[in-house]
């Protein structure tokens, strides 16, 4: 009997460890921090200087992005923030004509989005991304720009790399005719140093208008901005692998927000162009170019550039 107490009081111990021992109920997930959105610090007014914008949505079709905490595809967010921003703009400024590289859940290679870029030849390309990093403490906006060319280690054009990683023959697929490739380079040098300050003017607001975190202004040899006639930036948005902010971004509140601080962005930018106040190293168009030189050797000649380079009088 005594023996049969012990086993009983043995197994109510042991079972009473078991609960204690039980894992703990899942913490909650974590409470979204209400949206900071100080608003709009630019008044609102019709752009000047700016007349197109090209509005890039990043990824699309097979490329989905990355997917946060919020299991929703940065594809359809970018996307739906890009014609939020698209439609905004055209209320606010009927004038400005304002298009996407995409409009649907479309497959568009990051060449084909420059192409048409250089086609239309708007007064900036304008991609928006949202971002993620394995540290789910990584938050807040950051704006890309390009680095001059030979600044930064870029990577290869696939299949192209025998050219060189960073070469202007490279990105932009001239190849063999030097004047050609000066005068792509001078029109580039241009572009990259006005998206410098587009970059500057449009992390600026963003943080500003937004509150949120200011991861700065980056600048590398973003495959996307490579071979753009015209100012370029990259904007990430945000983080989708943030426990808070990647659960914000969906809501149509924090898309209003950032799509004014977008605007802010856009009129200062406009502003600056309207001024001409700003670092331009442009090629001199009136001066008479020089015939190409015919290649010495014709082996060395290009046989099959994969695509040509827009030209320089663009529509
Ligand atoms: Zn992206």
């Amino acid at each position: 009997m005594a023996a049969l107490r012990t086993r009983r009081t043995v197994a109510t111990f042991a079972a009473l460890l078991l609960t204690v021992a039980a894992p703990a109920p899942l913490p909650a997930a974590t409470p979204v921090e209400p949206l900071r959105c100080p608003g709009p610090q630019v008044p609102r007014r019709p752009f000047i200087a700016l007349q197109r914008l090209l509005i890039d949505p990043g990824h699309g079709g097979g490329e989905p992005g990355t997917i946060g905490v919020a299991e929703i595809a940065e594809k359809h967010l970018a996307l739906l923030i890009a014609k939020r921003l698209r439609d905004r703009l055209r209320e606010l400024d009927p004038a400005l004509d304002v298009r996407l590289t995409r409009s649907a859940d479309i497959d568009l290679s990051l060449q084909d989005r420059a192409h048409l870029a250089n086609l239309w030849n708007p007064e900036l390309f304008l991609s928006l991304h949202l971002n993620a990093a394995p540290n789910p403490e990584a938050q807040g906006i950051e704006t890309l720009t390009l680095a001059p060319v030979g600044t930064v280690p870029g990577d290869p054009v696939p299949g192209r790399e025998a050219e060189g990683a960073c070469s202007v023959a490279a990105e932009v697929g001239v190849v063999g005719d030097d004047t050609a490739v000066v005068l792509d380079d001078l029109r580039r040098a241009a572009a990259t140093n006005l998206s410098l300050v587009a970059a500057e003017l449009m992390q600026q607001s963003a943080v500003t208008a937004t509150g949120g975190y200011d991861r700065e202004v980056k600048q590398g040899r973003y495959r996307v901005l490579r071979g753009l006639y015209m100012p370029g930036i990259v904007v990430e948005l945000g983080f989708l692998s943030h426990p808070s902010e990647g659960r914000l971004i969906p809501l149509p509140a924090w898309q209003a927000c950032t799509v004014e601080a977008l605007i802010d962005g856009l009129l200062r930018f406009d502003a600056t162009l309207a001024k001409g106040d700003y670092p331009v190293a442009s090629p001199d168009a009136s001066r008479p170019v020089p015939a190409a030189e015919p290649s010495a050797d014709p082996a060395a000649a290009p046989t099959s550039p994969t695509r040509s380079a827009p030209t320089q009088d663009l529509p």
